[in-house]
């Protein structure tokens, strides 16, 4: 798998293509995804699917452009809708333009098949209720949403937000995974499991 990052929108959100041979899946789309269709254009790609990590408007305001463009289905937890009645939803928070509305399919954490290869959606609330970072084993990938970030993690102060859970999240479900995964995160540099595992001050208590 090749991984392209962009990144998108206000406040600058990672957003993805991860790529095999002539597909693509995208992870996330922070803004105007111009510059991920250009992308797909250039290398003769399909996108197969739109994954959303969670449904904060900074991580979906290019999911409906992404969808005309290519047809690709827009798939999200259905943990997180009840984000789309507020602004962290539907943008307007802060003054920030809102998005354009789109529709999802929701799924449930579980396993499925992307790119011709095995794709777990982890549960990890505490962010968002309904948060789901999405690992690919047979790569050593797991793009984490806003869950875990390089030394970090995500925010717990909006609604449906909670540090044990987020925490909890991180400890059961990504910090199992296999230390040498690679980390795509929602804002920042990419990280790994071991890394964070030994580095990451939230989880010094962790056993390393
Ligand atoms: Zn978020």
């Amino acid at each position: 798998m090749r991984v392209e990052t962009f990144a998108l929108g206000p406040l600058e959100t990672n957003s993805y293509l991860a790529i095999e041979g002539r597909n693509a899946v995208a992870v996330d789309a922070g803004g105007d995804p111009a510059p991920m269709l250009r992308h797909i254009a250039k290398h003769g790609l399909t996108l197969t699917h739109v994954l959303l990590t969670h449904l904060h408007f900074d991580h979906t305001y290019g999911a409906q452009a992404l969808h005309e463009a290519t047809g690709a289905p827009v798939l999200a937890g259905s943990g997180d809708a009840y984000l789309m009645d507020s602004e962290l939803g539907q943008g307007g928070f802060m003054g920030l333009p809102r998005i354009k509305p789109f529709t999802y399919t929701a799924i449930e954490p579980g396993d499925f098949e992307v790119l011709g290869q095995p794709c777990t959606a982890l549960f990890t609330p505490g962010h968002t209720a309904g948060s789901l970072s999405y690992y690919f084993p047979q790569s050593g990938v797991v793009f984490a949403g806003d869950v875990l970030f390089f030394r970090n993690i995500g925010r717990t102060d909006f609604p449906g937000g909670s540090m044990e859970t987020l925490l909890d999240s991180v400890k059961t479900q990504i910090f199992s995974l296999p230390r040498e995964t690679v980390v795509y995160s929602g804002h920042g540099p990419e990280t790994s499991v071991g890394e964070e595992i030994l580095h990451n001050p939230y989880f010094s208590d962790f056993a390393r």
